[in-house]
């Protein structure tokens, strides 16, 4: 162990953190370092430390900025999975907020208050208990403090905005190791670039959100051959075209390609929030031969089935275009060019792809507004756009870096291309669904990045989150 990683070591355990900090060797490090999603975040840090309430967060930050030299990051779920994300670090030390998992519902205030390290798959289900709902990730295992930090697209984003557009007051452990409550009244600078501006301002230790009545959904897939490719497309494209006409309505259209699966396949999984069956909103896609498994369900029921298993190494990168079915249409091209690539190139074609797409619509924007803003900058951004992501997944390091991320980077260069050339390219990178080459903060506009830098400048004046947790894109490195 370095000289650093020592003092960083003693600091903690001078802090009263001994019981819950872990060090190479030992069962707990494995098994928090084991249940990163990905394989490409697991860093092996020198120490990781789990405190148990926001004192010991406070703690944890103040004996590890005591420490010369030492660096850090902050994890909650642990499903961002990128080398360099800022939910684990090799050279330095992990603060894992996954012993800070609780939500409480608190009937006075219609408030949920949710700790970072809650899995969605348990919060729906806490929330639920008192028939109210929360608008937060749509997988079950995924982290409460990476996906509202990072926006959050939600099942209900139609209806109400982002996830991030429901936090009514974070808690937040400044750099100094001070506790602060950040909402429209105290700190208000800080409320704002907590919508969206990640982990550049310190470390979120509760969010209050909103809720709403818990209803139950309409919800289940169709598994489409790619004979109808054509006609999924169409489907979308209409869907999409309407989509503001009926909030209710939720998609995410699927290209899959899995190695037991002898061809790919789109995956359609449709939602109607008030539970309404075959909705008018969905009859294309019924329409387009394929194998339906709808039915009626709670949200909690069908986020603890929609668990997407990884344990492998990770490429994903994202792209926003304007809804155009020609767009779509190359994109499904290139997906299928990517496949047959790899599948020459990857032993045993052992490697997963999926590209989704979703809707983004301006008139999302009014939603965030009528709740006080975030840092996203989609005011800028007219008209109804298409945000595009792809995950390749493959079993080796040497693999992801060398054959899938150059070629994944290829196929988003075409697609890119390809919407730029019809003027539909949009300047919109979505955070959460970066990959290591992209950086979505200059996607956000002038002004936001004004207000994050001053909010920086201000909540930390030493620049620790710049600095110090250099993880995660930083407001500091945007020119
Ligand atoms: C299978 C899967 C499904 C997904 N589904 C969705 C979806 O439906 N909607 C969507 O919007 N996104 C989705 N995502 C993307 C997801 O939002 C991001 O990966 C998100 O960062 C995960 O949150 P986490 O708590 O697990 O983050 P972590 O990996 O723990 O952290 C991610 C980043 O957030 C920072 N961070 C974490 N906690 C805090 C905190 N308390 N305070 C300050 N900074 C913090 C970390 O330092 C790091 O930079 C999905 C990802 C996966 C792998």
């Amino acid at each position: 162990m370095s000289s650093i990683a020592q003092s960083a070591v003693a600091n903690l355990k001078e802090a009263g953190l001994e019981d819950v900090l872990y060090i190479p060797g030992q069962q707990a490090y494995d098994t928090r370092e084991g249940s990163y999603w990905s394989l490409t975040p697991r860093l092996g840090p020198w120490a990781i430390v789990q405190p148990r309430n926001t004192e010991e967060v406070s703690k944890a930050v103040k004996a590890l900025v005591k420490t010369d030299g030492c660096k850090f990051a902050v994890r909650s779920g642990g499903h961002m999975s990128w080398n360099g994300a800022g939910n684990n670090i090799e050279e330095g030390v992990t603060i894992d907020l996954g012993l800070m998992a609780k939500t409480t519902y608190n009937p006075e205030t219609k408030l949920a208050s949710l700790q970072p390290g809650g899995r969605w798959t348990n919060v729906y289900a806490d929330v639920e208990k008192h028939g109210v709902m929360v608008a937060g990730g749509r997988e079950g295992l995924v982290g409460v403090g990476g996906l509202l930090t990072g926006g959050g697209l939600t099942y209900f984003t139609c209806r109400d905005g982002w996830g991030c557009d429901q936090v009514v007051n974070y808690e937040v452990v400044l750099a100094d190791g001070s506790i602060v409550e950040a909402n429209d009244t105290k700190n208000p600078d800080l409320f704002r670039v907590l919508k969206g501006g990640h982990n550049n301002f310190g470390i979120v230790t509760r969010f209050d959100m909103r809720t709403f009545e818990a209803k139950n959904i309409w919800d289940g897939n169709i598994v489409h051959s790619k004979a109808v490719t054509n006609e999924v497309i169409e489907a979308y494209v209409d869907f999409q075209t309407n989509l503001e006409n009926n909030p209710d309505s939720h998609v995410l259209a699927m290209w899959v390609y899995v190695p037991q699966a002898p061809e790919h396949f789109i995956n359609m999984v449709l939602t109607n929030l008030d539970g309404v069956e075959n909705a008018k909103s969905f009859q294309k896609f019924l329409a387009v031969p394929g194998q339906q498994n709808i039915k009626s369900k709670t949200i909690a029921s069908k986020v603890a089935e929609f668990l997407v298993p990884s344990g492998r190494y990770d490429s994903w990168l994202t792209l926003t275009f304007k809804l155009d079915g020609r767009i779509i249409q190359k994109a499904a091209a290139a997906f299928k060019n990517l496949m047959e690539e790899l599948r020459k190139s990857i032993p045993d074609s052992n490697f997963s792809i999926s590209m989704v797409l979703q809707p983004l619509l301006a008139s999302w924007t009014q939603h965030s507004a009528s709740k006080g803003g975030n840092m996203l900058g989609l005011e800028r951004i007219p008209g109804n756009c298409v945000i595009l992501i792809t995950a390749l997944e493959v079993e080796t390091s040497e693999l992801s870096t060398k054959v899938g991320t150059p070629a994944l980077k290829a196929m988003f260069s075409e697609i890119e291309s390809y919407a730029t050339s019809l003027e539909k390219n949009v300047d919109f990178l979505y955070l959460n669904y970066c990959g290591d080459s992209q950086d979505p903060l200059p996607t956000y506009g002038e002004e936001n990045l004004r207000k994050m830098r001053e909010a920086s400048a201000k909540y930390d004046p030493t620049g620790v989150f710049q600095q110090r947790v250099p993880g995660g894109f930083k407001i500091s490195k945007v020119k």
